[in-house]
């Protein structure tokens, strides 16, 4: 059993803090909305009055936050989190932020002589209530050997993929592949369904031939097609589709920063872009079919 410090408990953060309590951990939690708190704390989590009443003697801290800005101002400059967590203690950050993000932070926790590594996810929210994530690791070896116990009691699969950043740089290339296919799925979905198909049969034939994908699979974006996926339930709970827009963005950064050519990532960026302007910011990013279909989607 160890004192882990969880901060951020949203979506993704929620589920991987209850599988951490359930694998008999004291999981002291932090998130600025009391609701999110309050969920926790009813499935084993212990509430803590703030981010550094949460770290103050925990062995472990994990922050699972929004975008870079959230991350670097919860642990960097005066008053930030490196100077309060207790000495010994590792770091493990698992938001998605920007590769330059995750070092300086990381840098900043060596100065402090604290291990730090970024874990960022995948596996959606299903995945993060299953304990069945996917981490993504970029820092030292030795500190995701002393990760390793508590990451296995959150996911299923760990990848380490070079130093501070790297998980970050692989997991946006991930994201940036899963955000083409949903838009391309969302858009072969409404062509079908406009010439009279069935969007449940035409995706489960998708889903055993040449166009099979999580999106057809796990997440299809296409209402009632499957129960469980956001679509179904008015888009709400899963993967934000300004989360997808935040990601596509890094993603855009990266390629510039490399001189690199990414023609379908940029397009998917202005179409969860255009998906956020006419408000669907806030739902789940499958709902980028409603560009191609407004009647049925
Ligand atoms: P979310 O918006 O549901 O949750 C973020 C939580 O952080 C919120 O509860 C918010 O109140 C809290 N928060 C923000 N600033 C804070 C602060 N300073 N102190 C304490 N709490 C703070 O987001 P999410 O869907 O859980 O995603 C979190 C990260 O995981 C993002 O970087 C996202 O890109 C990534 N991610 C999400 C999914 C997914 O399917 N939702 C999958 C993989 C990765």
């Amino acid at each position: 059993m160890s004192r882990i410090a969880f901060i951020g408990l949203g979506n993704m953060g929620g589920p991987m803090a209850i599988n951490l309590a359930k694998a008999g951990h004291q999981v002291q939690v932090f998130d600025l909305s009391a609701s999110a708190v309050d969920a926790v704390v009813a499935a084993g989590g212990v509430a803590a009055a703030s981010a550094h009443d949460a770290v103050n003697d925990a062995q472990v801290v994990i922050s699972m936050l929004p975008a870079s800005r959230h991350v670097e101002g919860l642990y960097l400059g005066e008053g930030g989190l490196l100077a309060a967590i207790a000495d010994g203690a590792l770091v493990i950050d698992s938001s998605t932020i920007a590769p330059a993000s995750a070092q300086k932070v990381a840098q900043a926790a060596a100065a402090r002589g604290l291990q730090m590594i970024d874990a960022p996810v995948s596996g959606g929210t299903a995945g993060a209530q299953a304990g069945t994530l996917t981490f993504i690791v970029g820092g030292p070896a030795d500190a995701l050997e002393r990760a390793r116990p508590y990451l296995q009691d959150m996911g299923k699969n760990i990848f380490h993929v070079g130093g501070n950043g790297a998980g970050q740089v692989a997991k946006l290339c991930n994201n940036m592949a899963l955000g083409v296919i949903m838009a391309a799925t969302g858009e072969a979905i409404s062509l079908g369904v406009a010439h009279g198909l069935d969007a449940g049969v035409l995706s489960q034939m998708m889903a055993v031939s040449t166009g099979r994908s999580w999106a057809t699979e796990v997440c299809n974006p296409w209402p009632g097609v499957l129960e469980n996926a956001p679509s179904s339930r008015g888009y709400s709970g899963g993967f934000g589709n300004d989360l997808m827009l935040k990601d596509l963005g890094l993603a855009v950064e990266a390629a510039v920063a490399k001189g690199a050519s990414i023609p379908l990532g940029e397009l998917a960026r202005n179409l969860y872009s255009i998906n956020s302007q006419q408000g669907n910011g806030g739902l789940d990013f499958s709902s980028v079919v409603k560009l191609f279909n407004k009647e049925g989607a």
